[in-house]
């Protein structure tokens, strides 16, 4: 199964995610409303120029199409809006889509 990933964002947990996913996604796809990132590391040269990572910058997300399940976290997801929400909801998110594309040695 190949795996396509869309960050929406551009700030440090958007750009340490796309970090994470050029490593084990087919293509990893960075959309930000800005005309720059906002992450005050900003992307190493390596992972910048990985041949399975696009950038969008001065786009929008509008919506997102499809039938296969939506992972979701965060203010978009919840009533309780606050950090440690939001942060709980993300590495639950992120199991389960980790999960759904590999079968790690945990899960043996
Ligand atoms: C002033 C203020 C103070 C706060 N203080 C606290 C606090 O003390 N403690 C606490 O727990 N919580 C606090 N919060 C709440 C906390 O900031 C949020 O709950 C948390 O940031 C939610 O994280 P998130 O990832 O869901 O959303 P966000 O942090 O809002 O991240 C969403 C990202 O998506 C981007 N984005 C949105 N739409 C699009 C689009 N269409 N296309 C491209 N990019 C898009 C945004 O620009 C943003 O970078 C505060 C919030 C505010 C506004």
């Amino acid at each position: 199964m190949e795996m396509y990933d869309v960050v929406v964002g551009g700030g440090d947990t958007a750009v340490s995610h796309v970090q994470r996913l050029v490593g084990i996604a087919d293509r990893v796809t960075l959309v930000h409303r800005q005309a720059g990132l906002r992450s005050q590391f900003g992307l190493p040269g390596a992972v910048a120029e990985a041949r399975n990572l696009g950038i969008l910058l001065g786009t929008a997300a509008e919506e997102i199409l499809g039938s296969a399940r939506i992972l979701a976290a965060g203010d978009v997801s919840s009533p309780l809006k606050m950090i440690i929400t939001a942060v709980a909801q993300a590495a639950a998110a992120a199991h389960e889509a980790y999960l759904e594309i590999r079968a790690p040695y945990w899960a043996a």
